[in-house]
């Protein structure tokens, strides 16, 4: 893309700013609450309606929950192909009162929309429609084949997904995945995520006796509060490592040039550990880099224990049941039921098999490979468009069903997020930021023609 021409698509987009803005309000003012099935046909009509109205072909597909939208551009079987990702449905708003202007009332204060749903992901999602809008305007084409894919059910946990494109590989097939949700670093530099973390979430069961004692019955009768804390101490000892026997054997080591751009991420520990509100961090297995191990260690915590009375006062009673909640978070190599199978095997082996175990909740680790040809690409569109240096994560801490892309459909996937840190995604006064909202445009429109050119090259 010539400098000139670049030029034209940046005034294009200034020229048609508030233009966008009211389409983007119309979206918004639709409400799309999955998981209470409110308005979601509405909001797949009108976000079909609006990628049409910019030249992309549209389908709804139905799943068994909500559908999905789905749109391509095709350019024939020798041009690159993009997959954009999103989703079109949003949390529920309540409490109501909580919000300074009604969530499905679009409003604009302090360079900022606000509205349920703005950055989390319709915001994210239309700046993709925009920037369609805007490279036809412009050069009368796109550069490169598009895919769109955008779900319904993302704030349900994606049920639909995974089956989906099961049945739909040929369908979504593509060179990469490119989409945008969540938010740029607090500094307000752009970010880039290349993996997600897996997760295998179990509730542990220890019982005893048929109901609740009386506590003067300790001196002969088991209590399950005390089977299940030995039990949890089998799995992690002070040193914090896993104790699961082969919990690690898969963990696929970082490569140097992962370390490296990890090393490269702006971290100052102290405010951390301010923030959080403790003297210091767990001891790392390998490392004790604070992003060093939130990227390429698993987890296995616990996230609740509940037995017996834990009420005000006292009372002396001996449970006849104990429960708790762990979530393992898996990084690249290690698999769902390859880690459940571990535990089960390690609770039999230490002898708590009596110890009830129940699963669910998988999701398998994505990453996308770090000397990826197309980052560099995505890189030099992001410092372009915001004039700020983009900072790489090759992943993060959270879980999500990235494997869908990386591994079902076997290609890479870009995570580029354009709303800021204080964006308050599911709470009150969600809101995207305009300058955000317009970098995106302007991140899309530079980097679809240097991909269509460097995927070429493959
Ligand atoms: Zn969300």
């Amino acid at each position: 893309m010539t400098e000139n021409l670049q030029a034209k698509i940046d005034a294009y987009i200034e020229d048609n700013r508030e233009r966008f803005l009211e389409e983007l309000f119309t979206f918004l003012r639709q409400p799309s609450i999955s998981t209470r099935n409110e308005g979601m046909h509405e909001c797949a009509d009108l976000l079909a309606g609006l990628m049409r109205g910019v030249g992309i072909e549209t389908r709804i597909m139905e799943t068994p929950r909500h559908p999905i939208v789905y749109g391509e551009i095709d350019k024939g079987p020798d041009a690159p192909t993009v997959l954009v990702y999103g989703h079109y449905d949003v949390q529920p708003p309540e409490p109501l009162e909580l919000w300074t202007s009604p969530p499905f009332e679009p409003e604009i204060r302090n360079g900022k929309i606000y509205g349920r749903g703005t950055s989390d992901n319709k915001a994210q999602i239309f700046i993709y429609i925009k920037t369609i809008e805007a490279l036809r305007a412009v050069t009368g084409d796109v550069p490169l084949s598009f895919k769109f894919m955008f779900e319904g059910e993302e704030e349900i946990g994606s049920p639909s997904l995974a089956p989906f494109i099961e049945v739909n590989k040929d369908l979504l097939k593509a060179d990469l995945t490119y989409y945008s949700d969540s938010h740029v670093h607090e500094s307000g530099r752009p970010i880039i995520i290349l993996g997600l973390k897996g997760m295998v979430y179990v509730e542990l069961t220890a019982r005893g006796a048929r109901i609740d004692q009386h506590s003067m019955r300790a001196t002969g009768v088991p209590n399950p509060a005390w089977r299940l804390v030995w039990a949890l101490n089998t799995l992690k000892g002070p040193d914090n490592k896993v104790a699961i026997e082969g919990f690690y054997d898969d963990v696929r080591p970082l490569t140097n040039m992962e370390r490296e751009t990890i090393a490269k991420i702006p971290v100052d520990e102290q405010t951390l550990l301010d923030f959080f509100g403790i003297e210091k961090f767990v001891p790392g297995r390998v490392e004790d880099g604070y992003y060093y191990n939130l990227i390429s260690e698993p987890t296995c915590n616990i996230a609740g224990i509940v037995s017996g009375y834990t009420g005000e006062g006292s009372k002396t009673v001996l449970p006849s049941v104990a429960k708790a909640k762990v979530d393992i978070r898996l990084v690249p190599g290690q698999r769902p039921e390859d880690i459940l199978a571990k535990l089960k095997r390690h609770l039999e082996n230490a002898g708590f098999g009596d110890i009830e175990v129940e699963g669910g909740n998988f999701l398998i680790p994505s990453r996308t490979p770090i000397d990826h040809p197309a980052l560099p690409v995505i890189i030099e569109s992001l410092q372009e468009a915001y004039g700020l240096e983009p900072i790489v994560f090759p992943g993060i801490g959270g879980a999500g069903p990235n494997y869908v892309f990386t591994d079902i459909l076997e290609q890479a996937c870009f995570v580029v997020p354009h709303a800021t840190h204080d964006q308050a995604n599911h709470a009150p006064d969600e809101s995207m930021d305009l300058a955000g909202f317009f970098n995106g445009i302007r991140t899309g429109v530079r980097v679809f023609p240097r991909l269509a050119q460097n995927l070429k090259a493959e």
